[in-house]
Parts: C-alpha cells; structure tokens; sequence
C-alpha cells in the first residue's frame, strides 16, 4: 500500500447525508478527500421517511444545490411523487417537497460521489481519532488501519453509542440493521466535549399489498412537476405514483392508552429527548387527549418495492401492540407489518461548542456535522456537511473560514441557532426560525448563494454559465419592460386595457405594472406587443418577485433596523402572551415559562426565535 493511500487533506467519516455533502464540498473546495463509512451499500441511505423537502427543509435543500451540493440532484433523480408546499402563499414560505424512491435516491447519491473527483471511498468502521496535542491529526478504524490528515469532519448520525427500543426489549445499533459506533462514541467521551442523549423514531413499515386504499383519499402530485435543482427539470423524474391520506381510529387511541406501561418513552427506559415535531403516536395520543383521530399519510417507499411508509405513527410499542395499533386504522385492517417501528437513542454533542464553521472550539482540525449536532433530518444534516466540509478544505489551505449570515441563507439561521442557543431536543428547520424569510426564499437561493459557491471552489462551469445566463435574463427582461411605457392615451395603455381588462390610469411603466394586484407577469406577456415574454419561467418567476415584493422587502429591512431599538420596551405584568398572533406552540411555552419583562430579556430566552420577537413587537405596538 502506498503512503497516499493513507494521508489525505480531509477525512470525513459518515456516509450519511451530511457525510456524503461534505465529502464532496471538500473535494470539490481543493482538498484531496477520503469518505470512511461503516458500508458503502448504505451510503446516501435514508434512515427514516424517503421524503426530501418541505418547508424550512425544502430551502436548505435549494441552498446547499446553489452551492454546488447533491441533494436536490439526487432528489429530481428519485423523487416519485412532487408538490409545491403553501403555493397559494407568499413565495417565502412555498416549499418543494418529494417522496423519494429510497433506492433510487441512495444509487444516485453513490453515483455522485463515486464520480466526484479528489474523493476516494473506503469502507471502514472508525473507532477513534488521532488528536496530537488539541489538533486533529487523523482517524483509526476497527481493523487497525491508521488515516492521517490535517482536518476530519465527523458525521455519525444517530450511530454513536446508538440503543434501539422496541417496547421492553432493547440492543445497540446504528440503526435498524446497522451496528452501533461504540467504541468511537466511548473514546469521544474521554474527549473534553459536552455530549448528552437524544432520541427519535420511526414507524413499522407495511407490505402495501395487504392495505385497502378504497377507503383513504388519495394525494397525486402536483401538475406541473415541481423539480428541486437549479439545474433540474421534471423529465429527469421517474414515474410518478399517489400518496394516500387515512387516519387513527379511536380504537387505535384506545390500544396506545392501554399499552402506554410498555412504552420504552413512558416507563423511564429512553432518557434522550425526541423531536417536538415528529412525535411517536403514543406521544400525540396523550399529548392531544382530547383528539380522536390523527392523520396518516401513506407513502411509498420507491417503484419497484411493495413496502409503504406510514407516516404519522411513529412508535416505540412493544410489537404485539404494533400490531393491534396498526390493524385498527382505517384501510390497515389486514396490514402486513414488514419492519417493527422503533425509537433509537444516540449521543450527540452540545453544539454551543462550535465554531460558526462547525470546528470544534476544542480540537482545532475537526469537524462535527448533522445528527451528532443535535438536529434531525436530512436536509438539515446536508447543510451542515456542505458547510463543514468546504470549511475543513479552507482549513488545510489557511484561508479563512465561511458561514452565511443570518440574512443570506437558511444554513445561516441554523448555525447562528445552533451554536448560539444549543439545543435540548432534535432541532428541525420551519420558516419561522428566520427572521428575514422574505429575502431567504427557495426561488432565489442562487442570487443568494451561488456567487459564493463559485468563489470558494463549490460550483463547476455548467452551474455558473446556467446561472449567469439566469441572471443576465432576468436582468435583461427587467430593463425591457421598464424601458416600455404605458399611459391612458397611447397604444401600448390601450393593448393592456384590452389584453388584461385592466385600465393604466396614468403613465407607469410596464415593470411597475406587475406590481399591480391584478395583473402578473403571465398576463402582461399576453399584450400582443408585449409578449411572449421570456419563456424560461424562472427567469419570469424572477422578474415578477422582484417587482412585487420589492416594497415589502424594504420595509422588512426597515423592521429589522427597529427591532435593534426594541431592547429595553417594557412587556406589562400579566401580558397575554397566548393572545400575540402567529407563534409557534414553542415559543409561547418559553415565554409562559420565563415571562419576560422586556423585550430585550425574551431575546435572550435560550432558543428564543428573532420571529417570535418580531410578532412579540407587532402585538405591542398595536396594543399601544
Ligand atoms: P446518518 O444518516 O445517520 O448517517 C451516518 C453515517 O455515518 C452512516 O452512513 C453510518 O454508517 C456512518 N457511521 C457512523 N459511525 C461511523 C463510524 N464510526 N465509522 C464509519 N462510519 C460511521 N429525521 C427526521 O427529520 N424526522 C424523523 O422523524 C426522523 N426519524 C428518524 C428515525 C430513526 C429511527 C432514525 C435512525 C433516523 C430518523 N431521522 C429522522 C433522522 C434522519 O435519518 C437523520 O437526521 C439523518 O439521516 C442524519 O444524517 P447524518 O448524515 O447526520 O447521519
């Protein structure tokens, strides 16, 4: 074996979804990568729900593809069922979402890295670090192998020390089918970091055969197709199948309340904390007593597979309750159970001990990212891999650092939340954690991004030309339609009326126009001179946000300028924090716990969102 074989610039350890982004964000940053993973069968595997998107997640997805990563890639790949979150609102908060093809989407990922050059694979399990002095200097496998390199970034998932609990029965894994990282986990705790327990679920899986989808409703996807990637489009999708909606039975509620003595989550045995937003059914059943049913989608789990996802009904019940629970929903009478739900514990570390490039404060040289940082999903853990991984290739190269503000990117907000306010259960991304969502949108993550993504190394000359190209038609169309001026008396005044059925009423030019309410970009390009407009709809898309939302984007800076003076306002004994519009069930809880007394005290309320505030602020002032 030759010597280079065993030095590289960055080692990344983890296969998983932040693992493989920051892989490839390190080679493609410059740095000669290794990718140490326990299988590499299981690379870019989806541990839970083959879905990728959704609000909050679906903006991280668009971002880490503006930066050059593979998420959303793979997702046009093997996505088998598309829709366009909250398209009748605003363009912040709309969201891509896909059920994806598991299998589809794993030999995608592996395509991507295997094809992706300065990335070698190997597969291995890591059970400790080589750390000289406080550096990193390379890690050590199960086999005795040593892999030296100046920067690792450690991306574990859930593996670490990982118990799996199914009812009274419980043994280490990684995850169902996957061995544990026990050796690597206690080595970590002889390390000075702060590291506690977390856990989270999944369901049973159902051979869809025995399910009876004459009594769900069933959910097409959207039409047109949505696509993920900057560089996408819908005819890279593989055939599109339904998604089907049923739900809970009181029956079902009656057979959790009875067992709720059995629950691992229940009877003291998991002490890690589980997500607020992904609840095992017995957690929903007693937390929303008062409900009698709950809604279960059930998904696909790929084309060419007969398991279904049911989503919703997360458990960590003993099986013979699964079963009984399972059989008492509508249409799952005869379900056939493939694969016992289950929750699984794991360590993970406090990120508060971070870097806002995700290196530890501790040992210069490594990196955490994902799941092992306290938060939970896919796209959440990409984000982090991308950022970790670009930050370990700008480490071995001396350059400085990189992390997005708060205002540039959904990737900021969740590292300034991370490392700012640590987390005490699984961190998930929503909209609502940003307080500047209107410039942070899916549809102009490139604007934000990609001119970044270029400079440190991320993006390759077919995603910059693309998005040059975007950008000098957007401009381009712009400068068109405000160069082109309507009035009540001339031609083009007249066109419009007759075209769209709406009167110009004084001289304006087109661009303006769009601002109107009643008319759009669509509809302008149906003025004979006018149209037909640019037929790329995301350079229209462009064109039209920008004027439309141009005024609410202003005053939202002016906002946040405001918001800066608000520190010492005064919040009055007794407020009614339960009656401030729009917050979030966590929020209110926090404030009904601390009641501040000022605004400047709620900010500081350990994770305490700037949008809560801002509604805080809102309320105040109209109560004045
Ligand atoms: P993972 O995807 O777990 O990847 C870790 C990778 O590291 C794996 O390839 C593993 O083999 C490798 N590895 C670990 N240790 C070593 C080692 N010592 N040496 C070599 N390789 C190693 N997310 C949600 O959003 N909602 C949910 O409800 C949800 N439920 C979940 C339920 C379960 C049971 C599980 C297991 C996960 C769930 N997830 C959920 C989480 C989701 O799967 C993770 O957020 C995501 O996979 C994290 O990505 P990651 O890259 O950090 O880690």
């Amino acid at each position: 074996m030759t010597d280079s074989f065993h030095r590289y610039d960055v080692i990344v350890i983890g296969g998983g979804h932040a693992g493989t982004e920051a892989a490839l964000a390190a080679a493609r940053g410059g740095a000669r990568t290794l990718l140490l993973t326990h299988n590499v069968e299981t690379v870019g595997a989806m541990s839970c729900n083959p879905a990728i998107g959704g609000i909050g997640k679906g903006h991280l997805v668009k971002e880490i593809d503006a930066l050059g990563g593979a998420m959303a890639h793979a997702a046009d790949l093997a996505g088998i069922q598309w829709r366009t979150l909250n398209a009748s609102k605003g363009p912040a908060v709309r969201a891509t979402r896909c059920q994806a093809d598991r299998n589809l989407y794993r030999m995608a990922i592996r395509r991507i890295v295997e094809s992706q050059p300065n990335l070698t694979v190997f597969q291995a399990a890591v059970d400790d670090l080589v750390i000289e002095g406080d550096a990193v200097r390379g890690a050590i496998t199960q086999t005795g192998l040593t892999f030296h390199a100046p920067a690792v970034v450690l991306t574990a998932g859930t593996f670490l020390a990982g118990k799996i609990h199914i009812g009274e029965t419980q043994y280490t894994a990684g995850r169902m089918g996957d061995p544990p990282a026990t050796t690597l986990a206690a080595r970590l705790r002889e390390r000075p970091f702060a590291i506690d327990r977390l856990k989270t679920g999944t369901p049973p899986r159902i051979d869809g055969r025995s399910l009876d989808y004459s009594v769900m409703d069933e959910q097409p996807g959207d039409d047109p197709l949505p696509v993920m990637s900057y560089l996408g489009n819908a005819a890279e999708h593989p055939r599109q199948v339904s998604c089907w909606i049923t739900h809970t039975s009181e029956r079902t509620h009656e057979v959790i309340r009875n067992a709720l003595h059995r629950s691992p989550l229940y009877s003291g045995q998991i002490e890690g904390i589980g997500p607020r937003y992904c609840p095992s059914i017995e957690d929903k059943v007693v937390r929303f007593a008062e409900k009698d049913s709950h809604q279960i989608f059930v998904e696909p789990e790929g084309l060419n597979v007969v398991e279904i996802y049911p989503n919703g009904i997360s458990t960590s019940l003993p099986f013979d309750v699964q079963l009984e629970l399972v059989r008492s929903i509508r249409g799952f009478e005869h379900a056939h159970i493939t694969r016992p739900g289950y929750a699984i514990e794991y360590d993970f570390f406090d990120p508060r001990g971070l870097k806002n490039t995700l290196e530890t404060r501790q040992v210069a040289g490594l990196f955490f990212a994902g799941q092992i940082n306290g938060t939970t999903g896919y796209e959440e853990a990409g984000a982090q891999g991308l950022l970790a991984g670009v930050n370990a290739a700008l480490y071995v190269q001396g350059r400085e650092g990189w992390c997005p503000r708060r205002d540039e990117a959904y990737i900021g907000v969740l590292v300034d939340d991370l490392i700012t306010h640590g987390t005490s259960e699984p961190y998930r991304m929503f909209t609502s954690r940003a307080e500047y969502r209107l410039q942070l949108r899916e549809d102009n993550a490139d604007a934000r991004l990609t001119p970044t993504g270029r400079e440190l190394g991320l993006v390759d000359d077919r995603r910059w030309h693309a998005f040059e190209t975007k950008q000098a038609a957007v401009a381009g169309e712009s400068a068109r339609l405000r160069g082109l001026w309507a009035t009540p008396a001339n031609a083009l005044g007249r066109e419009v009326q007759a075209a769209t059925g709406v009167a110009v009423s004084r001289e304006t030019n087109v661009l303006d126009l769009i601002k109107r309410p009643e008319l759009d970009y669509t509809k302008l390009m149906q003025v004979p001179s006018l149209g037909p407009g640019v037929s790329d709809a995301r350079v229209a898309e462009q064109v039209e946000i920008s004027v439309k939302y141009a005024g609410y984007l202003d005053r939202q800076r002016v906002e946040i300028e405001r918001q800066q003076r608000h520190e010492n306002t005064v919040i009055a004994e007794g407020f009614d924090f339960a009656a401030v519009h729009g917050l979030s069930a966590e929020a209110l809880q926090k404030f009904e716990r601390v009641r501040p007394q000022t605004i400047g005290q709620a900010q500081r309320i350990p994770g305490m969102t700037p949008a809560a505030i801002s509604l805080l602020l809102v309320h105040l002032e109209r109560a004045r």
